[in-house]
């Protein structure tokens, strides 16, 4: 199907311009970033836009920037950019292995992780990876200024999220230690025609000197209502060394703990089985990770 008509499309500069924008048009408006989910809502005619108001001439909305204690991804970044930078090595390694396994080559050339957090698709990986990672998203509007909304605030439930109408994501924060021993992995299981994920697993595990867990963090995305962590898996692990029984300790227990559904993909047994297989090997894969001293 061909998309409703579109009265108006806007290709702004600034971050400033892109909310003047969006409060001239109103309610019929909607950002487009990389439009591979919004192109499809449009040609099924499951949103009808308006006006089109086209971020990829802000600047502004792309590529990261290291602080003393964060990295500030920008959503207007590429899944291709994150999958090679080396700013993502170390403790934030997931997002990048999430962006490596995005789609096909077309689509994580042209895909956004802002895109991906502000859709929230169930089937997605950015909303999972970012929520192991403690991820804070920052929205602005032009009535409101800035707000910051943690990931587990933001992602609300299958393409819902926190963000109000008018409000534009701009920043996605994650904390960044410098320190040695911290480790993440992202790995997902996904159908055979276009690799949306089944199940997607992130986990960010920190190590001691003596190799022993001091914490560890573990989150499931290709589940409704939304991504989801489960902080027991840090339980479990602490003070304990990296063992492959640990590790299938720790995912057995989030396989339990997450509430899975059934679809025409899988049944919800399978995914438990999912979260038990790839949540080990996740885990292990973070952890030796942080062992290997990434996180430097
Ligand atoms: C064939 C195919 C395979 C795919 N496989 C995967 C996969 O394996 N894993 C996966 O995670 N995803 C997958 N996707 C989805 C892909 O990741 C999309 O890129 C992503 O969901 C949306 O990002 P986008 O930049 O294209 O956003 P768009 O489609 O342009 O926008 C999505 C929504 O976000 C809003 N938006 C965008 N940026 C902002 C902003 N800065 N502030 C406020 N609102 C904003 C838009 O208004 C729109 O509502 C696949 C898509 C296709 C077509």
């Amino acid at each position: 199907m061909y998309p409703a008509p579109i009265e108006a499309y806007f290709a702004p500069r600034s971050i400033d311009e892109a909310l003047q924008c969006l409060a001239e048009a109103g309610d019929d408006a909607t950002f487009i970033a990389g439009g591979m989910s919004l192109m499809q809502a449009m040609k099924a005619r499951l949103v009808e836009p308006r006006v089109l108001i086209d971020l990829n001439e802000v600047e502004e909305l792309r590529g990261l920037a290291r602080g003393p204690r964060s990295l500030t991804v920008r959503p207007m970044t590429r899944y291709r950019e994150l999958a090679a930078t080396s700013a993502l090595h170390g403790a934030l390694q997931a997002l990048g292995d999430a962006a490596a396994t995005v789609g096909d080559r077309q689509v994580r050339n042209a895909g956004t992780i802002g895109g991906s957090l502000c859709w929230n698709y169930v089937a997605s990986c950015m909303p999972s990876a970012c929520l192991c990672l403690d991820a804070t998203l920052v929205l602005a509007s032009l009535a409101g200024g800035t707000r910051s909304v943690p990931i587990k605030t933001f992602l609300v439930g299958p393409l819902e999220t926190a963000r109000r109408d008018d409000e534009l994501l701009i920043e996605i924060v994650f904390p960044a230690s410098i320190r040695r021993g911290v480790g993440s992995a992202y790995r997902k299981y996904g159908g055979a025609v276009d690799g949306l994920p089944i199940v997607g697993i992130a986990a960010q595990v920190e190590v001691d000197e003596a190799g022993l867990c001091t914490h560890a963090r573990f989150s499931v995305g290709g589940i409704l209502p939304t991504a989801r962590a489960f902080d027991g898996v840090g339980e479990i692990l602490r003070g304990r060394p990296g063992t492959p029984a640990a590790f299938a300790e720790a995912a057995a227990a989030a396989a339990d703990a997450i509430e899975t559904q059934g679809d025409h993909l899988a049944s919800a047994g399978y995914r438990r089985v999912l979260i038990r297989t790839l949540g080990r090997d996740v885990l292990a894969e973070a952890h030796a990770r942080a062992s290997n001293g990434a996180g430097r």
